[in-house]
C-alpha cells in the first residue's frame, strides 16, 4: 500500500506546498485538512497546515521525510475561512503557507492548543467547615476559606490577587484538604435579559431608508455602501442593525481603522449592548486575540470588533459585516501579505453570504464607482443627524502673506476670536516633529538622513533629528557639521513649533499636541480627551490622529495650516487623500450646537479640486476626480499591480526588474494578453531608503482577469530567477501606494 502524502502549507515566502509523510503511528483517518503539523524544514522546525492527502509525490520516496507531530485532531480551522485563505493567496499571489500567518491568531502559529484557556479554579471542598479545630490559630486561612466558601463557583486562579487571597495560605488549605483545585475551561460569559442595554434612538428618515434596506436583504449576500456626512448618524445605523442581527441569532463583525481604536468608538458598541464582544487589535496580547478569536469561532462572542486583522476571525453563525471609514488606508496592509480588508471583506461576504455594510462620509473612489455600477447599492444620510450643522469652509490665500511657525496673521486672529468667545479650536498639521529640515543658514548644509534620500525631521524638545523613514536618529548638532558655524535655522513647521508658537501667542489657553509623540505613553491620550471634555477654551493641535471618530462638540474652528502637498503631488492618490482628510477633520467641528467653521490655508486658494471639494462639498470633487481619472486610464478604471525590488548595490534591483519585465513581456505574447503595459522598471521616487537602493515596475492592465493571468504565470519565474537571489521584492496587487 502506498504510502499517505501530505501536502502542507508552510510559514514560507515560497509559492508552493511541500510534501511529507504522515507521523510515525497516526493513521490516515485521524490527518483532517486544516489541521497543523509540526514538521522540520531545513534546519528549523516549523508549523504547517494539512492542505490535502495525496497517494504520491514528485519528491523520491528516500528523500520525504515524515511529519513530526500531528497537533489537532479537528482542524481548527473552519472550512469558510480556510476557503478565503486560499482565494487571499491566489489572488494577492502570495505563498499559502504565508497567508495562513498571518490570518492565524500568533499562539496557534506557534502551537498552542486551540482551545480556550484552561483556568484552575479554588473551591471549598466538599465537608470543610470553618470551624475546623486546624484553622483555630490560622486566621487567614480561616479568611481564605470564607472567602472561597461565599464563591459556589469557585474562584479563578486569575483573580486570587483581586478577591486578596494569598497564594500560600490556599497551599496550606490545599494540604490539610479543606479546598480542591479544578482545571477547568473558563466560562463563557453569560448573558440575561434582551440585547440592548441602553435605549435606541428613534431613526430620522434617511436613517430608517437605510437602515430598512439593508435589514430586508438579511440573509443574503448584499453590498451597500452608506455615505453620509460626517456627524449623519451612521453609527446609529450599523448599531441598530447589528441589534437585528443579534435578534436572528447571528454573529457580527465590525472592522474599523487603527486610528479609530479609542476608547470612545468602542465603549459606543460596549454600552449599546448586553452582547459578548470580542476584541482584536493591536492593543490586545496573544493570549487574549487566541481567546477572542475562539470564542468567536465557537460561536461565544455575539459582536467582533477589530482592525484589518480581524477580518479573518471565523464566526460559527456569521449574520453581517460593516467596515466603518472604509476609504482608510490601515486596511491596506503594506507589507508580507499586501492585502486589502474591504476587498477582502466583500469576498468573504460573498462566499459565507452575507450583507456588508461600507461606511463612510468621504468614500473612496473604488467605491464610489462600484456604486456606480451598480455593484453597491448606495444608502445617502445628506444631513447631520439631531441638530447639528455642517461647517462652513473658508479659503485663505497665503500666498504674499508671512507665516509665523505656519500659521498666518488672519489665522492667528480667527483662533483669538474663537478662544475669546469660549469656545474650542482644532489646528490641524499633518507634519510631526518641530522642523522637516534644519538649514546651515552659512553655507546650505542640510539634514539629509545618511541612509535615505530624505531629511531628517528636527525634534527639539528631544534634541534629536529623525528620519521618518528609516527611523535613523541622531544628536542635534550645535554647530554645522560641514562649516562649523553656529548658524542652524529650522525650516518649515512641524505640530511641534505650532504647539510651542501657538502657547507663546495664547497663554492664557491650554495648548494640547495629539500626535504619534505626544500619544506614544500609555493613558496619555486618555489625558488628552479629559482635558478637551472639560470644555474649557484650548488649542488641540495635531495630525491625522485627530481627524478622525472623535467627537469634540466644544470645536467651532478648524484650522488647516497647510493642504498644498495633496494638490501638486505625484502621486494620483494624493488629491483624493487630501480631499478625504479636509472633510474628516472639518468633520470635527460644530458637532453640537453651534455651527462650525473650518479655514484652509493654501498658496493655492484658487485650484479647481479645493475650490470644488470646498464650495460643492466631497461628492461634487469625487465626480471631478472620477471622470479625471477615467481620462487618464487610472484606478478604478484600470488595475494595477506593483513590484519593488531593494537591494544593497545601486543598479541592482532595476538589473532584476528589467529582466523581469522581459519576462512579462514575453508571456504576454505567449498568452496573448492584450491591454496590459508594463511601465519601468524606475528608480523608486525616494531611490535610496534605509540604505538600499529601490526600484519598481508597475503593470497596468484594463482587465483584472488577464492581469492575474499574467500574475500566475510570472511570479514562479520571478522566484526562480538567480538575479533575484540579491534582491529583496515584493508583489503588491491593487497598491494604495506607489511610492
Ligand atoms: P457618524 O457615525 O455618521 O459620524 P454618529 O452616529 O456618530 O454619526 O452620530 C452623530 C451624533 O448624532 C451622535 O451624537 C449621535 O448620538 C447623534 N445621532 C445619531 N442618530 C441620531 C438620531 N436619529 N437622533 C438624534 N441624534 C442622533
Ligand atoms: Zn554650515
Ligand atoms: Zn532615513
Amino acid at each position: 500500500m502506498p504510502d499517505t502524502i501530505l501536502r502542507l502549507a508552510l510559514p514560507s515566502p515560497l509559492r508552493r506546498l511541500f510534501d511529507y509523510k504522515a507521523p510515525a503511528g497516526v493513521p490516515r483517518d485521524a490527518l483532517q485538512p486544516g489541521a497543523r503539523l509540526r514538521v522540520s524544514f531545513g534546519r528549523r522546525e516549523v508549523i504547517g497546515i494539512l492542505v490535502e492527502l495525496a497517494d504520491s509525490s514528485d519528491v523520491p520516496a528516500d528523500k520525504l521525510k515524515p511529519a513530526l507531530e500531528l497537533l489537532d485532531r479537528n482542524s481548527p480551522l473552519p472550512a469558510p475561512m480556510f476557503k478565503l485563505c486560499l482565494w487571499t493567496a491566489q489572488y494577492y499571489q502570495h505563498s499559502l503557507g504565508d497567508t495562513l500567518s498571518w490570518a492565524l491568531p500568533v499562539l496557534l502559529r506557534q502551537g498552542e492548543p486551540a482551545a480556550a484557556r484552561q483556568e484552575r479554579y479554588w473551591h471549598m471542598s466538599e465537608g470543610a467547615s470553618l470551624d475546623d479545630p486546624r484553622l483555630a490559630r490560622a486566621p487567614r486561612q480561616r479568611e481564605a476559606l470564607r472567602t472561597l466558601a461565599q464563591h459556589h463557583h469557585g474562584v479563578p486562579h486569575a483573580m486570587l490577587g483581586k478577591l486578596l487571597l494569598n497564594k500560600d495560605s490556599l497551599d496550606l488549605l490545599l494540604e490539610k484538604g479543606l479546598v480542591r483545585v479544578e482545571v477547568q475551561r473558563s466560562k463563557p460569559l453569560e448573558r440575561h435579559g434582551g440585547w440592548l442595554a441602553q435605549p435606541e434612538l428613534p431613526l430620522n428618515a434617511e436613517q430608517r431608508a437605510a437602515f430598512t434596506a439593508v435589514q430586508s436583504g438579511m440573509g443574503d449576500f448584499g453590498a451597500y455602501l452608506l455615505y453620509g456626512v460626517t456627524g449623519s448618524g451612521k453609527t446609529e445605523v450599523y448599531l441598530q442593525l447589528i441589534r437585528h442581527c443579534l435578534e436572528a441569532g447571528k454573529q457580527a463583525l465590525v472592522l474599523i481603522p487603527e486610528i479609530n481604536l479609542g476608547p470612545q468608538t468602542l465603549e459606543r458598541f460596549a454600552r449599546r449592548f448586553n452582547a459578548r464582544i470580542a476584541l482584536l487589535h493591536s492593543g490586545v496580547n496573544d493570549r487574549e486575540r487566541l481567546d477572542a478569536w475562539l470564542a468567536a469561532r465557537d460561536g461565544e462572542a455575539d459582536i467582533v470588533i477589530g482592525t484589518r486583522s480581524a477580518l479573518f476571525t471565523p464566526m460559527k453563525k456569521p449574520g453581517l459585516i460593516i467596515v466603518d471609514e472604509e476609504h482608510d488606508a490601515s486596511y491596506k496592509q503594506q507589507e508580507g501579505l499586501r492585502y486589502h480588508a474591504r476587498d477582502l471583506a466583500l469576498v468573504r461576504a460573498r462566499q459565507e453570504n452575507l450583507p456588508i455594510v461600507l461606511g463612510s462620509a468621504t468614500p473612496s473612489l473604488e467605491s464610489l464607482h462600484n456604486a456606480h455600477a451598480g455593484r453597491y447599492a448606495l444608502l445617502r444620510l445628506g444631513q447631520r443627524a439631531g441638530n447639528a450643522q455642517p461647517p462652513r469652509f473658508l479659503r485663505l490665500d497665503v500666498k504674499s502673506l508671512p507665516l509665523d511657525s505656519g500659521i498666518s496673521g488672519p489665522m492667528q486672529q480667527a483662533i483669538r476670536q474663537t478662544l475669546e468667545a469660549g469656545q474650542q479650536v482644532l489646528v490641524f498639521l499633518n507634519r510631526r516633529g518641530f522642523a522637516p529640515t534644519l538649514l546651515c543658514h552659512d553655507c546650505g548644509w542640510i539634514s539629509q538622513c545618511p541612509r535615505c534620500d530624505a531629511r531628517m525631521t528636527l525634534h527639539q524638545r528631544h534634541h534629536e533629528l529623525r528620519c521618518h523613514h528609516c527611523g535613523h536618529v541622531e544628536r542635534t548638532p550645535h554647530n554645522c557639521p560641514d562649516c562649523q558655524k553656529v548658524d542652524l535655522r529650522p525650516v518649515g513647521a512641524g505640530t511641534e513649533r505650532a504647539e510651542e508658537r501657538l502657547n507663546i501667542l495664547f497663554p492664557e489657553h491650554p495648548v494640547l499636541r495629539i500626535d504619534r509623540d505626544s500619544t506614544a505613553r500609555k493613558g496619555a491620550m486618555d489625558k488628552l480627551f479629559h482635558t478637551i471634555n472639560k470644555g474649557e477654551p484650548c488649542i488641540l493641535v495635531g495630525t491625522q490622529m485627530l481627524a478622525k471618530g472623535h467627537h469634540f462638540p466644544r470645536v467651532t474652528l478648524v484650522a488647516i495650516l497647510d493642504a498644498d502637498g495633496g494638490l501638486f503631488s505625484a502621486d494620483f492618490r494624493a488629491s483624493e487623500r487630501m480631499a478625504q482628510l479636509i472633510v474628516q477633520v472639518a468633520g470635527r467641528a460644530g458637532r453640537a450646537e453651534e455651527a462650525g467653521k473650518v479655514i484652509i490655508q493654501s498658496h493655492l486658494a484658487d485650484h479647481p479640486l479645493l475650490v470644488q471639494l470646498t464650495e460643492q462639498g466631497y461628492p461634487a470633487f469625487a465626480e471631478q476626480a472620477l471622470s479625471e481619472r477615467r481620462g487618464a486610464g487610472l484606478p478604478p478604471f484600470s488595475h494595477l499591480a506593483l513590484v519593488r525590488g531593494e537591494a544593497h548595490k545601486p543598479g541592482q534591483a532595476e538589473g532584476f526588474l528589467d529582466q523581469a519585465c522581459t519576462y512579462a513581456e514575453q508571456l504576454r505574447d505567449e498568452l496573448k494578453l492584450a491591454g496590459i503595459e508594463l511601465l519601468g522598471p524606475v528608480p523608486a521616487p525616494m531611490e535610496r531608503r534605509a540604505g538600499r537602493f529601490r526600484a519598481q515596475l508597475l503593470l497596468q492592465a484594463g482587465s483584472r482577469a488577464s492581469l492575474h493571468r499574467l500574475l500566475a504565470a510570472w511570479l514562479p519565474i520571478l522566484e526562480a530567477m538567480p538575479s533575484g537571489r540579491a534582491v529583496r521584492w515584493s508583489l503588491d496587487v491593487d497598491p494604495i501606494d506607489l511610492f
